[in-house]
């Protein structure tokens, strides 16, 4: 089975970004250049969080039946490894600008 969908990207001509179920699981493709490239692109990365904005054919609808795809693949897995990688870099920043404050505070000479 196969479901795929034209997505407006940086360049003129919509991407076609194109999803395969079979028994191995998803698979998921994208002619852009980082998609061409075998890197995780924007493209099909939004689609697989249900974001339906850069979808420029008519068939939206099929993301409900794409996202049904998705549970318990290999694909659903990597995804929930890079959000997760995500938030770690979010709460690093945070840290880290935490450590800098008081980095700053201990310099004046002033406990925080
Ligand atoms: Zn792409």
């Amino acid at each position: 089975m196969e479901i795929s969908f034209l997505v407006q990207g940086s360049s003129q001509e919509p991407y076609k970004v194109v999803f395969r179920r079979a028994e191995a699981g998803l698979s998921a493709f994208c002619n852009c250049p980082a998609g061409d490239n075998g890197q995780a692109c924007k493209h099909r990365l939004s689609i697989l969080n249900g974001d339906v904005k850069g979808i420029v054919s008519n068939n939206t609808q099929e993301v409900t039946t794409l996202l049904s795809w998705l549970v318990g693949t290999n694909v659903e897995m990597a995804l929930r490894a890079v959000e997760s990688a995500e938030l770690q870099l979010e709460q690093a920043k945070i840290a880290v600008t935490k450590a800098k404050k008081s980095l700053g505070a201990a310099m004046r000479g002033k406990a925080e």
